[in-house]
């Protein structure tokens, strides 16, 4: 169980708490208590003694030395993850469903404290932080509250009824690897996991290097709510070597990242044999009809397109409008656009954030003029706003983008959108097919049963109809994830637990044998067989 709670994260300011460390740059303001950010990170496995300075996107203020993991690091926390696995397993479904419920009061009682941290790590809007909470809270009480429904043993039909009883059994398959990236960094750390934990197993979590401390946040909640400490181990380090590493000792891999290395983990399961889940890229479609009420749309396309600095992967990038609606939808999309509040800090009142990072301000400012070069026309934004903070970029709408453009195919996961006319629908269906990815797709309309039967024949993993990804997202019933190129597998509902199981069936023949009895030939038993087999059709059996 938990060990004493660290102080918070020192809240708003930059602080400079705690002694100075003459091992690294003790001139340094940092952002949060020394004390604070030692008690998260003896959870990394870590025995190479080396560390690597981590700075938050708000001001480069310098937040954390970071221990790295080896790969023998790795082996190390896959063998105390195995350990632990077993006794985990052994206890019931209700103490693990419990413990859930324990986080889910956790992250809620606990928001401050993970928002703080999210935002020093990522740079992002306090709101979309919040969300990040929000969506914790949501997958441990679904999982909690469903565990008996996709977990417990069930009878199924045997061969001959009476004689043979079958039954199905959920086992756990042994330590998860989730590799995750950096966008949402509490939700890609734990709502994984969730899951794999209900149904038995341990995990061994690589986070991405550039948000590790809220994943060790994450590590120590879910301690603090009672799951054994060692059926969750960190490691941090480079993906190639470290999430390479993962790959070779679990039983089975949870990736979330680009499609890219999509391919590689999917290449290292299959020479292991084990299965994996892949959540991947996408380049999503947002249609409005022509029977949409506009300043919805307009309203909800700015959710969709500059949620988290469109570093989302379920956001849209390519925005089909009407002809009879595309004026009017235009005017009132950029005028929502160019209201928002931008920002790097902890206030609530930033609309819309900083990206993470310099490699991600390259990708954004590459793709825009690139577009721009090429003939494409900004109809707002389109310009990195240093005065605001270092990786701060306005939201960006784009007209005139075509095919030759970086933009048009390739994902930029940043705050940009290209706007296209169509003429029919069919036309709308066509091109928001067009492209490699399938991840997700939003549909306006103020006819629901058109939306929906626009929605079923796009395809992507989820379509969400007057809304642009949170109707999907937020029914943890409903499961998410990538059709094409976007992936593999889903997260959320029953597959979203099941793919952390083995079924095993096991079946007691009673009575009489699945083979000639007394003393009848092979051929008489055919003939008895085949009767009954004519019988038990008749009688209406599976
Ligand atoms: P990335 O693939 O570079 O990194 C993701 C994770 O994989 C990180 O932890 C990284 O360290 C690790 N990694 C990198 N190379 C590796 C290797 N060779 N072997 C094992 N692990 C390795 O992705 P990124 O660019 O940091 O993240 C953004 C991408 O993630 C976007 O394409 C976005 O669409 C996608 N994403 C998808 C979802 C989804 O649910 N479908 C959610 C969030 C992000």
């Amino acid at each position: 169980m938990s060990e004493q709670t660290p102080a918070g994260p020192g809240r708003r300011g930059p602080l400079t708490d705690g002694p100075p460390d003459p091992e690294h740059d003790s001139t340094a303001a940092y952002a949060l208590d020394r004390s604070y950010v030692a008690g998260l990170t003896r959870r990394v496995v870590s025995s190479t003694g080396e560390t690597v300075p981590v700075a938050s996107p708000i001001g480069g203020t310098p937040l954390a030395h970071l221990p790295q993991s080896s790969p023998a690091d790795v082996a190390e926390a896959f063998a105390r993850a195995r350990r632990s696995q077993a006794g985990w397993a052994a206890t019931s479904l209700d103490q693990r469903a419990a413990a859930l419920l324990r986080l889910h009061d956790l992250v809620l009682d606990r928001q401050e404290e993970l928002i703080d941290l999210v935002v020093w790590e990522s740079g992002k809007a306090r709101k979309d932080a919040y969300l990040e909470v929000a969506h914790v809270a949501l997958t441990a009480r679904y999982y909690a509250r469903t565990a008996h429904e996709h977990l417990d043993s069930r009878r199924v039909g045997g061969m001959f009824p009476v004689l043979t009883r079958a039954e199905v059994h959920r086992v756990p398959k042994g330590v998860v690897g989730i590799i995750s990236p950096w966008n949402y960094p509490l939700t890609m750390a734990l709502c994984d996991g969730i899951p794999a934990l209900l149904a038995g197993n341990a995990v061994v979590a690589k986070p991405d290097a550039q948000t590790m401390l809220t994943a060790l946040l994450a590590a120590q909640l879910l301690e603090e709510a009672g799951i054994p400490a060692d059926a969750w181990q960190v490691v941090a380090g480079p993906g190639p070597e470290v999430g390479g590493a993962i790959v070779a000792h679990a039983d089975y891999v949870c990736f979330t990242g680009s499609t890219a290395t999509g391919r590689l983990i999917a290449q290292g399961c299959a020479e292991r044999l084990i299965g994996c889940s892949l959540e991947l890229g996408g380049k999503n479609p947002m249609l409005v009809l022509r029977d949409a009420d506009v300043h919805r749309a307009a309203e909800g396309a700015v959710r969709a397109v500059f949620s988290n600095a469109g570093q989302l992967c379920v956001s849209m990038e390519r925005l089909y409008v009407a002809d009879q609606v595309y004026d009017r939808f235009v005017d009132a999309f950029v005028s929502r656009t160019q209201a928002l509040t931008l920002g790097a800090s902890q206030d609530w009142s930033v609309d819309m954030g900083s990206l993470i990072s310099q490699a991600q301000l390259d990708t954004v400012t590459a793709h825009v003029e690139d577009a721009v070069a090429k003939g494409a026309r900004v109809l707002t934004g389109g310009r990195h706003r240093p005065d605001l903070g270092p990786f701060v970029f306005e939201p960006t709408i784009l007209e005139g983008v075509s095919a030759d453009m970086t933009c048009f195919g390739q994902e930029t996961f940043g705050p940009v959108v290209s706007l296209y006319r169509f003429h029919s629908e069919d036309e709308a269906v066509e091109r928001a097919n067009d492209g490699g990815y399938g991840l997700n797709a939003s549909v306006w309309t103020r006819d629901g049963t058109r939306g929906r039967a626009i929605a079923r024949r796009i395809r992507c993993g989820t379509v969400n109809v007057n809304e642009a990804y949170g109707a999907t997202f937020g029914s943890l019933g409903a499961p998410m994830g990538g059709m094409r190129e976007s992936g593999m597998g889903r997260r959320q509902g029953a597959e979203g637990i099941h793919r952390y199981t083995e079924a095993q069936s096991v079946a007691t023949q009673r009575l009489v044998p699945i083979a000639p009895m007394f003393g009848m030939s092979e051929e008489t038993n055919a003939k008895v067989l085949t009767a009954s087999l004519r019988l038990l059709d008749k009688l209406g059996r599976a």
